[in-house]
């Protein structure tokens, strides 16, 4: 039976400003929620968004008062051990609130796969890899600053796959920017870049061309989310692949831009899916459509990031590979045992549950007040 759920707000500072199109993150705010049952396990979820409500609808604080004040008291004294049939009853109802679902989902099938003695991973269907290459960001906004950071990434054989945020700046001082910076990389690292929505489709028209000519492998989100018709345009126009990831809520939406060819490859995020459960299923549907999957990340610290590993460790086909740095860019780890990046890949947990553990006494010295 569930005992209690309890969630912490941690604000952790990042290791340098982090430039999106949406905002710059100095801090990144943790919401952590622990589950616990009478038997004694306790599971472990988080939540994190982007620059608060910039990137979503769902802010750390308002994840944490919609599951102290609506989910909370629906789970607490009743059967944790029924996963499904709890975000059933969950799912149908308190409406939205995906991030929230997620951290509840995660913790729950923590506390499962500890009962059960089995990595995460082996309750969504097994595991067919122990590690995920891992893509760097590179957004600092400054070319040689960026050029320098990845040589270093390179050197340190952490990462051979850069990602550049754009679209805060005018249209070819963003080109110039991330064209000098694969002329300086070639073919040692794999390029690409995020556009955060912040295009219309006419400049996506005239930045994707320049893109493509200069061999950059993909353009993630360039226009609207909601502007399907422009995105799925742009995936017929171009060569380069195209991701899908702000217009991706879940399965349905999955469904929707699969129908109509709407995109290339798919940002697979367990907390915009609204769980790791939905979230598997989005990827089951771009694997029956023939399109890519990449691992997305929404900057989640330690927890989040090993439940998507485990997600991700389940699929078949994984050609865009993932973006599971979140850990990296945090000045602090909560984590008792921090994940093992090693050999450009994340290694994927393999002990029951998460396969990770919070350092209480951290997580208490570092709560927000
Ligand atoms: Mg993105």
């Amino acid at each position: 039976m569930i005992r209690d759920i309890e969630t912490t707000l941690v604000d952790v500072p990042t290791i340098r400003p982090h430039k999106l199109s949406v905002a710059t993150m100095t801090t990144q705010t943790l919401v952590l929620v622990r589950v616990r049952c009478e038997d004694g396990i306790e599971g472990w979820g988080e939540a994190t968004t982007i620059g608060g409500l910039n990137y979503g609808e769902e802010s750390p604080e308002s994840i944490k008062a919609n599951i102290d004040a609506h989910i909370a008291p629906l789970l607490v004294g009743t059967e944790g051990a029924g996963v499904a049939p709890l975000m059933k009853h969950l799912r149908k109802t308190i409406q939205g609130n995906r991030f929230a679902k997620c951290a509840i989902e995660t913790a729950l099938l923590d506390m499962q796969g500890q009962r059960l003695g089995v990595p995460l991973s082996e309750l969504l269907g097994g595991r067919v890899r122990a590690s995920l290459p891992v893509a760097w960001t590179l957004a600092s906004g400054d070319t040689a600053q960026d050029i320098a950071e990845a040589e270093a990434m390179l050197e340190k054989r952490r990462h051979r796959i850069f990602k550049l945020k754009i679209g805060a700046r005018g249209l070819k001082e963003d080109v110039a920017h991330v064209l000098a910076i694969k002329r300086a990389l070639g073919e040692r690292a794999s390029v690409r870049v995020d556009v955060n929505q912040a295009w219309s489709e006419l400049e996506a028209v005239r930045g994707i061309a320049a893109l493509e000519e200069g061999g950059i492998d993909l353009v993630e989100q360039p226009v609207r989310a909601e502007n399907r018709a422009a995105l799925r345009r742009l995936a017929a126009r171009f060569d380069v692949a195209i991701m899908a990831d702000e217009a991706l809520h879940g399965p349905l939406d999955a469904f929707d831009i699969a129908r109509n060819g709407g995109a290339d490859v798919f940002a697979v995020k367990i907390a915009q899916s609204g769980g790791l459960v939905p979230a598997q299923q989005v990827a089951t549907v771009a694997q029956l459509a023939g399109i890519g999957l990449y691992g997305g990340t929404m900057l989640e610290g330690g927890v989040g990031t090993a439940a998507t590993a485990h997600l991700c460790s389940t699929f078949t086909d994984l050609s865009w590979d993932t973006e599971l740095f979140g850990p990296l860019l945090l000045t602090e780890e909560l984590l008792e045992e921090p994940l093992v990046y090693a050999d450009f890949a994340l290694r994927v947990p393999d002990k029951p549950g998460l396969g990770v553990r919070i350092d209480a006494d951290k997580l208490r010295r570092m709560r927000r007040q």
